[in-house]
């Protein structure tokens, strides 16, 4: 099973793409007749007006929805972007695209962005942070909205694990300058492939429109108030955004099973010293798609994931810092990680492994149970479904308890 919202594709998906084929209008612009949207224009609308966000852009993909958010806030050459070490590939893969140079900063126990650390971060060239809010839960919007504040930054938020959930009322993605969410299988909800971009501004909602369309104007006029601007096509299909309007009328019941299930499953796990949960800044915010627990020793988070056939995150590929390749490659003079830049650019930040030890040590004392993302690549091979039953629940948290138990005596 990968994301929650796959588990609950039904024939309200099928009756919309079978809508699109019976007219065989399959991109986003309906040919003459303007009274008739797209379920790509429905989507953008329905997401505007159920998360209160000024502009919605539905793109192809999280990664597009990213570069797009770093195009429309004119963010490049020159510029530093703060990034976690512990996030998807794809968030530092979209700030090396658009020009700028990543910095990596530290996670702490809410396995997202230490403020404190992304401070000590800060340069003269920084101009944005990249807030990602891992594995279902919100970052410390309150820090870091604050810190971006006082140093003039942008707050981009990579929301792709965590569409729906909120920080203290506000959906996620609504909070920074921008919003980048990730539709792929493993997600909360999914359209097959697709993102989706989100900002409360104008201007913004200009040039990235522009940047997802080939530098059309919003409603795809030539003519508009704003920037010109060369752009791409990352555009949404509608055979896509047929999926993704049935889905988005079910993100709060897929959510609500999400908590429901991991509430169970967590409950059923008494507490005990030497591990505790991830510190979560949101706990009723949260999309609950992941239970974390966080032991006090390496070796007992590796003694546990051994024993539930999984492994700790510091090994969950292509989401630590370390365990991309791409980085090393980065940080070598004529390495050559992206058609569009050499290696030995970076000047002054290191990628390499070792280079952030807390985030190392934090992760290689982090277990991750699947509850409605079950994704070994992610680290979490042990856990339930959405789709779980109650024997099955209980069954999977007896089998973790007598595993810490049996660790942690
Ligand atoms: C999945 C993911 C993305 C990229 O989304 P795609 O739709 O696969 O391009 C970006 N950031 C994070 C944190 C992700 O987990």
């Amino acid at each position: 099973m990968p994301g929650p919202g796959y588990a609950f594709l039904g024939h309200e998906e099928r009756e919309n793409v079978e809508k699109v084929l019976e007219s065989w209008e399959l991109t986003r612009f309906k040919r003459d007749n303007p009274n008739n949207p797209s379920f790509v224009d429905v989507f953008e609308r329905l997401v505007e007006r159920s998360f209160s966000a000024a502009h919605c852009v539905a793109v192809n993909s999280g990664t597009s929805a990213l570069l797009t958010a770093l195009a429309a806030l004119d963010i490049g050459p020159g510029d530093e972007v703060i990034v976690p070490g512990y996030t998807f590939v794809a968030s530092i893969g979209s700030i090396i695209y658009s020009g700028a140079t990543p910095v990596l900063a530290e996670v702490d126990e809410s396995l997202t962005l230490d403020p404190a650390d992304v401070e000590r971060r800060i340069t003269p060239r920084t101009k944005a942070i990249m807030a990602v809010h891992m594995l279902g839960a919100p970052c410390d919007m309150n820090a870091l909205t604050r810190l971006a504040e006082r140093h003039g930054l942008l707050l981009i938020e990579d929301v792709a694990q965590a569409c729906g959930a909120s920080h203290e009322g506000r959906r996620l993605g609504t909070i920074g300058a921008a919003g980048a969410f990730s539709l792929n299988p493993f997600k909360v909800i999914t359209s097959g492939e697709g993102g989706f971009f989100l900002t409360n501004d104008d201007h913004t909602h200009q040039r990235g429109y522009s940047f997802q369309d080939q530098g059309w104007f919003p409603g795809r006029t030539d003519i508009g108030s704003g920037d010109v601007l060369f752009g791409l096509n990352l555009r949404m299909a509608d055979l896509a955004g047929a999926v993704a309007c049935a889905q988005w009328e079910k993100l709060d019941h897929v959510l609500s099973e999400t908590r429901r299930v991991k509430k169970q499953l967590a409950d059923a796990v008494p507490e005990r010293p030497g591990v505790r949960r991830r510190v979560l800044h949101d706990a009723a915010g949260e999309c609950g798609t992941l239970l974390v627990y966080v032991f006090d020793r390496v070796a007992d988070a590796q003694s546990v994931a051994a024993a539930l056939d999984t492994k700790t995150l510091v090994d969950s590929g292509r989401h630590h810092y370390a365990n991309m390749p791409q980085l090393a490659e980065l940080s070598k003079p004529g390495g050559r990680p992206s058609p569009f830049r050499r290696g030995g650019e970076e000047g002054g930040h290191s990628y390499l492994p070792g280079s952030l030890p807390r985030t190392d040590d934090v992760l290689a004392r982090s277990v991750a149970v699947a509850i409605g993302v079950s994704d070994s690549y992610l680290g979490a091979g042990f856990g339930v479904t959405v789709r779980s039953d109650d024997e099955e629940i209980a069954k999977a948290a007896d089998r973790l308890s007598s595993t810490l138990d049996g660790v942690l005596g």
